[in-house]
Order: structure tokens, then C-alpha cells, then sequence
């Protein structure tokens, strides 16, 4: 999938955790951590990919990026895999507490953010045709569907015009479902 697809289901399953699971108290600078971590997220699993727009984020991101790439053992390997995710758990526990303000963050919910960002990428990449190395360093790609057909070729008409706004229309109905949550939330939101 694309990366604004990626964003937008990492948005989707934030805002279905939100929802099921409302922090009880949320202040602006983490609702923000929580928003760009989501998507931070998101596009973690791809940084295997050296063009990956993480990259261009950071000066000699390209460079670093092709460096990444090696590590990562090729595009939709390790960091597709259960394997990778419980590495990145590993490691977002144990750096996020380091580099953000504890006393004004709650990183608790930054770090819960990013991890639902990543699992997002991994649900979203599961719906293409290619499917994903789950039980990396076993071969077996998993799939949604698991028949092939059925599922989605990236960058395609099917994903912009069928998978994208399905994902969109389920974001607004969950928010409009839950007005009630969300506006709770929002209000309790504090400096
Ligand atoms: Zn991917």
C-alpha cells in the first residue's frame, strides 16, 4: 500500500483504540505525540525501502536510508514480520522515555500510538496481493483473504478508488458513532 493509505488506516485504528479504550486524561502536547506518532508509525515497517518518506525527513536521509535498507534484509521482510514488531516494541519502550519530556508527555500513549501505527502498516499490507512474512524468518506470506485474488495490487485503481475510501467512509462513521467519546475527550483535553 501507499503511504497516504498507510496514514489513513494508522488514523482509523488510532481513533478505534481512542474510542474503546479513552485515555483517561489527555493534554495537548501528547494528543499531538499521539497524532504524529501514529503516522511516524505507520511508515515504519517500509523505512526497508530507502525512498521511503521517512527518510526525507532527515538530512542525508537517503544515504542512512540505503544503509537501513541492508539491515532491514531486503523490502517486506524483518520489519513485516511478528519478529519485527516485537523489536520495535523493544525499542520504542525503551527510547521513547529517554528523548521525550516525561513530565509533560505521557509517553505511555505516544509509545502505544506508534505500536498501533505499525500494526496498522501490517493489516493494510496483508490486504495485497504480495501478503506478509508474519513468521519472518519462515517464508510464508499471510494474507486478508488468504486467496490471493481476492486481495489488493498496490498503487492500483482498487486501492485509490475502492480500499482508501472504505477506509475513509469507517473513519467517519466511527467518529460520528461515538460523537459522544470523542467529544468527552476533546473536552477533558487540557495544557
Ligand atoms: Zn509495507
Amino acid at each position: 500500500m501507499t503511504a497516504r493509505t498507510h496514514d489513513t488506516f494508522a488514523l482509523a485504528l488510532l481513533t478505534t483504540a481512542a474510542v474503546y479504550y479513552p485515555p483517561a486524561n489527555l493534554n495537548i502536547p501528547t494528543l499531538f505525540g499521539v497524532l504524529v506518532g501514529s503516522v511516524v508509525g505507520s511508515l515504519i515497517p517500509d523505512m526497508d525501502q530507502g525512498s521511503n518518506r521517512l527518510w526525507d525527513m532527515l538530512p542525508a536521509g537517503n544515504t542512512v536510508g540505503k544503509i537501513f535498507r541492508r539491515l532491514f534484509l531486503g523490502h517486506r521482510t524483518i520489519s513485516h514480520s511478528l519478529l519485527g514488531f516485537y523489536l520495535f516494541f523493544k525499542f520504542f519502550e525503551f527510547v521513547l522515555p529517554k528523548f521525550l519530556n516525561t513530565t509533560v508527555i505521557n509517553t505511555n500513549l505516544v509509545f502505544a500510538s506508534i505500536m498501533i501505527g505499525i500494526a496498522s502498516h501490517l493489516i493494510a499490507d496483508a490486504l495485497t496481493k504480495d501478503g506478509i512474512p508474519l513468521f519472518f524468518p519462515l517464508s510464508i506470506k499471510v494474507g486478508i483473504p488468504p486467496i490471493k485474488a481476492f486481495r489488493v495490487k498496490t498503487d492500483t485503481w482498487v486501492e485509490h478508488f475502492l480500499v482508501l475510501p472504505a477506509v475513509v467512509g469507517y473513519l467517519i462513521w466511527i467518529i460520528n458513532a461515538n460523537q459522544e467519546v470523542l467529544k468527552k475527550l476533546l473536552n477533558n483535553l487540557y495544557s
